[in-house]
């Protein structure tokens, strides 16, 4: 892992674009984890609340059913209303999938579906209290698994609480072609050998819970990113990174913010692509090309 870089292209972004002389890439990421939360039931210190809205009490080592089908309600209902608004608007999007959460029919209709399946680990483990070889035993058996699941093997890594000094090495000697452990640019990076496509947490659905409140304002907010991107006068492309999870976005009062946000990039000129496209494309064309002195 390099140095901290708090420089990055500042002043002097890349004055490559997307395909097509695209200024701004979108990538739609969903969250396939519902069934891979921290619990006591498990033997985790805690229940996880993640974005849930309500408390219940909780009895250590025994399941919490209410909470447990909150998550569920994603798995089961969420996902299928999210996966149709892709459709409805033939967006691509990258799954960052918890092993142990993918479902056979929900991994049978990503990859029917052509989206990318990204590793989000085993689990909602913390990868960053692991010793080395602790992850690497858990990058592998979720890369197994996930490529079990799917008949691919993943490209991106991305764990829930963030990574440890040794990640990206260990899913760089892997196989890995990327991670998205960052939040810190607008536009993809080296560290070491690895790219990095950076995420984002604020056009992110579980802001629902919190700064949002409601689907107008979170669609409102994707929207207005957008158009910034779109007319900013920064030289260059950028990317948007839109997080969603299925037992969030997929509730049927919330699932018009995607909807909204969707029309309105298929609306303007906008590459909506797959996380490893952008990746790929930024590697082999814009980050070569940066601007003339
Ligand atoms: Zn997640």
């Amino acid at each position: 892992m390099s140095e901290r870089d708090y420089i990055g292209y500042g002043a002097e972004p890349p004055a490559g674009t997307w395909p097509g002389g695209r200024k701004v890439a979108v990538s739609i990421v969903l969250n396939i984890e519902d069934g891979a939360e921290r619990r006591t039931a498990r033997g985790d210190r805690v229940d996880d609340l993640g974005a849930h809205w309500e408390r219940h009490r909780v009895v250590p080592g025994q399941r919490n059913l209410s909470l447990e089908s909150a998550f569920d309600y994603g798995a089961r209902a969420g996902f299928w209303r999210v996966l149709r608004a892709l459709r409805e608007f033939d967006a691509p999007a990258t799954a960052f999938c918890c092993a142990h959460a993918l479902t056979p029919p929900i991994a049978a209709a990503l990859v029917a579906d052509g989206h990318e399946i990204a590793n989000h680990g085993l689990r909602w483990d913390t990868h960053t209290d692991l010793s080395p070889s602790e992850e690497l035993a858990k990058i592998q058996s979720s890369t197994a698994l996930l490529r079990e699941l799917t008949g691919e093997r993943p490209a991106c890594w991305y764990s829930r609480d963030g990574i440890s000094p040794w990640t990206r090495a260990a899913v760089a000697a892997e196989g890995y072609s990327y991670d998205s452990n960052s939040f810190c640019d607008d536009l993809p990076y080296v560290d070491g050998e690895l790219p990095v496509v950076p995420y984002a947490g604020d056009t992110n659905d579980s802001g629902l819970l919190s700064q949002f409140r409601t689907g107008r304002a979170f669609g409102a907010y994707l929207c207005g990113s957008l158009a910034m991107l779109l007319n900013d006068p920064r030289p260059g492309a950028t990317v948007l990174s839109v997080g969603l999870h299925p037992r969030l976005i997929g509730r049927p009062g919330y699932v018009n913010a995607l909807r909204t946000f969707l029309r309105y990039a298929a609306e303007r000129d906008v590459w909506v692509a797959r996380r490893g496209e952008i990746a790929r494309y930024w590697r082999e064309s814009v980050s070569n090309n940066r601007p003339q002195p």
